[in-house]
């Protein structure tokens, strides 16, 4: 049985990428940082479907919770297989220049730090065995940058140029890495907007509605098996078609 770990799979798109996993056979270990309830929940709902789930708290931001996790969860399921980083933080809209230093940092400490942390954890053993899958969540602010978005559009940036430097150099050791970047997805994070704020969203996407982190969670199906043998390096836009 493989082993997947997703980071922030309490809620949102990381929920659902958990239960969509374990529908594929992966036992699953679901990280979260404060909301233990729905990450129990979704440990709860996973082995209803007959699946395999166990909880990790860390916080991916702090390297040194970020080993204990790598180690807890390879004891707890004996290896892991693929890491999918999808514990993010974003800001409220604002002006670049409405947000001072720190509150940069503690965005680029969760998405970027957060990200490399779990990958620097995982590629020894990863490269010990020759292979496993390491998938990145970014967004198509990480691509396109979003007005009012600004520190967080960068650090999604650097999730792409991390995934593709990384790609190439954990190639030879038979160790793919890929990225996701979603558009707007209903999800908490955007709980803030307006329904009319969605809609006008909507009007710049060719299917004309917000996506579902369910739709999120295929595409990382797909960059988990083996059907995806061939792809590295890549980042792969879940948006609906932004026109
Ligand atoms: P949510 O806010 O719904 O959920 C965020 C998840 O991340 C929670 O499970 C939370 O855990 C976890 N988390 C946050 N900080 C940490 C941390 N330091 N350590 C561990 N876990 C943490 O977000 P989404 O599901 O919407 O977003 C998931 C990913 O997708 C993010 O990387 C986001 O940037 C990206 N994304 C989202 C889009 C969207 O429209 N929703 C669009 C593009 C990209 P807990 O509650 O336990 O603290």
């Amino acid at each position: 049985m493989k082993t997947a770990l997703i980071t922030g799979a309490s809620r949102g798109i990381g929920r659902a990428i958990a239960i969509r996993l374990s529908q594929d056979g992966y036992s699953v270990a679901i990280n979260y940082k404060k909301s233990k309830d729905a990450a129990q929940d979704v440990k709860k709902q996973i082995e209803e479907l007959g699946g395999k789930a166990e909880i990790f708290c860390a916080d991916v931001s702090d390297n040194k919770q970020v080993e204990k996790m790598m180690k807890d969860v390879i004891a707890c399921f004996g290896g892991i297989d693929v890491l999918v980083n999808n514990a993010g933080i974003a800001l409220p809209q604002g002006l670049f220049t409405d947000f001072d230093d720190l509150t940069a940092k503690n965005v680029f400490d969760t998405n970027v730090f957060g990200t490399m942390n779990c990958a620097r954890a995982v590629i020894p053993y990863f490269v010990s065995k020759k292979s496993g899958k390491i998938i990145n969540i970014s967004s198509i602010w990480g691509i396109c940058g979003g007005s009012c978005e600004v520190i967080y559009s960068a650090s999604k940036g650097a999730i792409v140029a991390f995934t593709k430097a990384l790609s190439k150099e954990l190639a030879p050791s038979g160790i793919c890495v890929n990225c996701i970047a979603p558009g707007l997805i209903e999800t908490d994070m955007n709980k803030n907007l307006s329904d009319d704020d969605k809609k006008e969203f909507a009007e710049g996407i060719s299917l004309g509605r917000v996506g579902k982190a369910e739709e999120v969670a295929e595409t990382i199906a797909f960059l988990a098996s083996d059907a995806s043998s061939y792809i590295n390096g890549q980042t792969i836009s879940v948006d609906g078609g932004m026109i």
